[in-house]
C-alpha cells in the first residue's frame, strides 16, 4: 500500500504528523523547510531532524516526490516533463523568455471538458491529480529554483480539481511555501462559474479565460461547456471583480480558419468585453488529426488584432513556442510524440 505524501501539507497539518509520531512540534516547520525550501529528495536529507524522527517519518511517510519519465527539448528551449501518476501521465512545459521561465502545469490526467480542438480533451478524463502530483512538477524538474511564473494551462480543467489546485497555489504563495507572489501565477479555465467564483472570491491570482468565440451557438459547437455555463455569465461574474489594479484577467482567442476569424466576431467580442480592463491573446492553432480546421491565415488574425486594438482592447498574437516537441497550446497528450 502506499504511503501518504507530505507534499502540499502546510505546517499546522504536518504539526498534527510529527506529534502523532511522537516528534517534537517543531519538526513541523523544520519539514516544511526541507520540502518547500531547500528542496531536498528524501528524509533522509533533512539533517537538522534527528535519524530517529527521519526514520519515523520515511517509514510512515512519503515525501511524494517523483522524477520525469522523459524529458523533450524543443529548439526553442521549451521543455517537456513527461510524469507518470495514478490514472496515466501528465505533461508540464517550461517556457524559457528573456528573463523569465514559465512553468505550465497540468492538474488532471486527461479532461472531461471535450473541447473539440484539443488533444487532451480527446483523451477522456483519467483522474484528478493529488496536491503532491502538481507541486512534483515544479520540484522535479531541472528548472525548479530558476521559475518566474507559473500557469495552470497544461492537461487538464483545473476549476473542476479545485482543492487540489487550490492547495498546490497555497503552497506557492504562502511564507512557508515557496513565498511567490500571486501576480507569478495565472490560472486558465473555460468558465466553471461555481469553481471560478471560488478562485476569483479565494486567491489574489490572475485570471485567464478560454473564450475561443463570442457567439454562444458557435462556441458549443467546439465546446460543450457553453451549455452548462453561457460565456454572457461568465463574463457578468468577472465583472464584478476588480481587474484595474495588480489583479489581471485576460482572455484566450485561438484562431481557426472560418470558424472564428472574421471580424463580425471581432465586433461581437469587443462588444462582449466593452468597459472590461483586460487584455487579449490570438493564438494560432496547432492542426490536429481528424479535425478539419486549419489556423486562421496571418492576415485575418492581423485585421483581427487591429481592430480590437482600434477598439481600446489591449490585444497580441501570442507567439508560440515548443510546437517542435508537441508543447505549443493544445497539444499536450501525456504521451510520447516524438
Ligand atoms: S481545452 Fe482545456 S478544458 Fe478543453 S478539453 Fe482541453 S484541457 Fe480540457
Amino acid at each position: 500500500m502506499s504511503k501518504e505524501k507530505l507534499l502540499g501539507k502546510s505546517p499546522e497539518e504536518l504539526k498534527s504528523i510529527v506529534l502523532s509520531l511522537g516528534l517534537p512540534a517543531f519538526t513541523a516547520s523544520q519539514l516544511a523547510s526541507w520540502m518547500y525550501r531547500k528542496r531536498v529528495r528524501s528524509f533522509e536529507q533533512m539533517s537538522d531532524i534527528s535519524k530517529k524522527g527521519r526514520e519515523l517519518l520515511a517509514e510512515n511517510y512519503e515525501i511524494g516526490l517523483s522524477d520525469p519519465l522523459e524529458v523533450f527539448t524543443s529548439r526553442d528551449g521549451t521543455r517537456k516533463y513527461l510524469f507518470e501518476v495514478q490514472g496515466g501521465a501528465i505533461e508540464a512545459v517550461m517556457i524559457p523568455d528573456e528573463e523569465r521561465k514559465t512553468l505550465c502545469v497540468s492538474s488532471q490526467v486527461g479532461c472531461k471538458m471535450g473541447c473539440k480542438f484539443c488533444m487532451t480533451g480527446r483523451q477522456g478524463f483519467h483522474g484528478n491529480l493529488s496536491v503532491a502530483d502538481i507541486l512534483n512538477q515544479y520540484l522535479s524538474i531541472e528548472e525548479s529554483q530558476e521559475l518566474t511564473n507559473t500557469v495552470f494551462m497544461g492537461m487538464g480543467e483545473p476549476l473542476d480539481n479545485y482543492e487540489a489546485v487550490s492547495g498546490a497555489i497555497r503552497v506557492l504563495i504562502s511564507d512557508w511555501g515557496f513565498g511567490w507572489s500571486p501576480k507569478r501565477i495565472t490560472l486558465s479555465t473555460i468558465g466553471l462559474i461555481p469553481g471560478l467564483k471560488r478562485y476569483l472570491d479565494e486567491s489574489r491570482c490572475h485570471l485567464a479565460v478560454s473564450l475561443h468565440n463570442p457567439f454562444p451557438e458557435e462556441r458549443f459547437n467546439f465546446m460543450p461547456i457553453e451549455k452548462a455555463y453561457d460565456i454572457r455569465d461568465v463574463l457578468d461574474l468577472i465583472r464584478r471583480y476588480d481587474f484595474s489594479g495588480q489583479r489581471r484577467v485576460s482572455f484566450e482567442y485561438t484562431m481557426f480558419a472560418d470558424w472564428n476569424d472574421d471580424l463580425r466576431h471581432a465586433a461581437a467580442l469587443a462588444r462582449l468585453l466593452k468597459g472590461l480592463e483586460c487584455r487579449v491573446n490570438l493564438i494560432r492553432f496547432h492542426k490536429i488529426p481528424d479535425f478539419p480546421y486549419d489556423c486562421a491565415p496571418a492576415e485575418k488574425m492581423i485585421a483581427f488584432r487591429d481592430y480590437l486594438s482600434e477598439k481600446g482592447i489591449t490585444c497580441t498574437i501570442r507567439a508560440s513556442k515548443g510546437e517542435d516537441i508537441f508543447a505549443a497550446c493544445g497539444l499536450l497528450a501525456g504521451k510520447h510524440n516524438s
